[in-house]
C-alpha cells in the first residue's frame, strides 16, 4: 500500500516538475530570439497590457484554462502553445519516469527533450536557431555521455564533429549548386548554419549510430509535412520573407532526434559491432 502511494507520489512529481519546466520553456521561446531581453527578467508580463502577471496566474496549464486564455486585466488573448508545450513537458517527464525510473537516462531523455522543444518553436518562429541551444546540447550531449556508463562515450564524441562535418559540406556543396543553377541570390544559404550546429547537438546524445536514422527520419516526416501543409511563407517578425517553397528543418531534425533516442536501441542493434568498432 505504502510503495503503492510512493508510486503514485512520484509519478504525480514528475509530471508537476515536467509542466514547470514547460513553463520555464514559454519563456524562453519567447524571449531568447530577442537580443536585448534577458530570461530572468524582468518577471512574466501580459505583452499587451505590460502588467506583472501575479504568481496565481502562473499555475502551468491550470491557470490558462481558468483564464480561458486572456490576460486577466486587458483581455489580450494568451497563445495556446504556452499551456500546450506545459502539458507535454509534463507528459514527457510522466512517461520517461514510468519507463526509466530513478536512472539517469531519465534526466537525459528530460534534457534532450527540452531543448529540442525549444529549438523547434524558436525555429518556427524565427527560421533560425541561436546557437547557445545548439551548445546547450553538445556540452549536456557529452558530459551525460561521460558519466552515464551505460552511454558509448566515443560514439557520442564521433557523431557530434561527424553530424557538424557532414552538414555543414552539404550546406555549403547544396548552397553551390543552388547558387549554379541560378536558384539562389549570392548572399543567400541553401540553409541555415543554425541546422549544422543543431545536428551535432543531436550526435552528441544519440551518437554516430544513431545519426544517419536522424537525417533519414527528419528527410521523410519533412517531406510529408511539405507535402500536407503546403508551406506558406509568411514574413517573420523581424520582416524577413524566407523563400517560397522552403520548410523549416529544425522541428523535423528535433522530432527524428527524440525519436531515435527513444527507440534507437532497437534502431541500432545490427550496429553493435561498430560500437565495438569505434572503441566504446
Ligand atoms: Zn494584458
Amino acid at each position: 500500500m505504502l510503495s503503492l502511494c510512493l508510486e503514485i507520489g512520484f509519478a504525480f512529481a514528475s509530471f508537476m516538475i515536467g509542466m514547470v519546466v514547460g513553463s520555464f520553456l514559454g519563456v524562453v521561446i519567447s524571449r531568447l530570439p530577442l537580443a536585448d531581453m534577458s530570461i530572468m527578467w524582468p518577471r512574466s508580463h501580459c505583452l499587451n497590457c505590460k502588467r506583472t502577471i501575479a504568481y496565481y496566474d502562473l499555475v502551468p496549464v491550470i491557470s490558462w484554462c481558468f483564464l480561458r486564455g486572456r490576460c486577466r486585466h486587458c483581455k489580450a488573448s494568451i497563445s495556446w502553445r504556452l499551456p500546450f508545450i506545459e502539458l507535454v513537458m509534463g507528459g514527457f517527464a510522466l512517461a520517461f519516469w514510468l519507463r526509466f525510473g530513478f536512472q539517469l537516462v531519465t534526466l537525459e531523455l528530460f534534457v534532450f527533450s527540452a531543448i529540442l522543444i525549444a529549438v523547434a518553436f524558436i525555429d518556427i518562429d524565427t527560421w533560425s536557431i541561436p546557437l547557445s541551444l545548439p551548445v546547450c546540447l553538445i556540452v549536456s550531449g557529452l558530459v551525460f555521455g561521460g558519466i552515464d556508463s551505460n552511454a558509448l562515450f566515443g560514439a557520442r564524441i564521433f557523431g557530434c564533429v561527424f553530424a557538424f562535418l557532414f552538414f555543414a559540406a552539404f550546406l555549403i556543396v547544396s548552397t553551390w549548386v543552388l547558387r549554379r543553377m541560378g536558384r539562389l541570390q549570392a548572399d543567400e544559404l541553401a540553409m541555415g548554419w543554425g541546422d549544422p550546429w543543431l545536428l551535432a547537438g543531436i550526435g552528441a546524445y544519440v551518437g554516430i549510430l544513431g545519426l544517419p536514422y536522424v537525417v533519414l527520419l527528419a528527410c521523410l516526416q519533412g517531406i510529408v509535412a511539405f507535402l500536407i501543409i503546403k508551406p506558406q511563407t509568411t514574413p517573420t517578425k523581424d520582416g524577413w520573407q524566407p523563400p517560397a517553397q522552403a520548410i523549416v528543418f529544425g522541428p523535423f531534425l528535433a522530432l527524428a532526434g527524440l525519436e531515435v533516442a527513444l527507440w534507437g536501441h532497437e534502431m541500432t542493434k545490427f550496429g553493435q559491432e561498430l560500437a565495438i568498432f569505434f572503441g566504446s
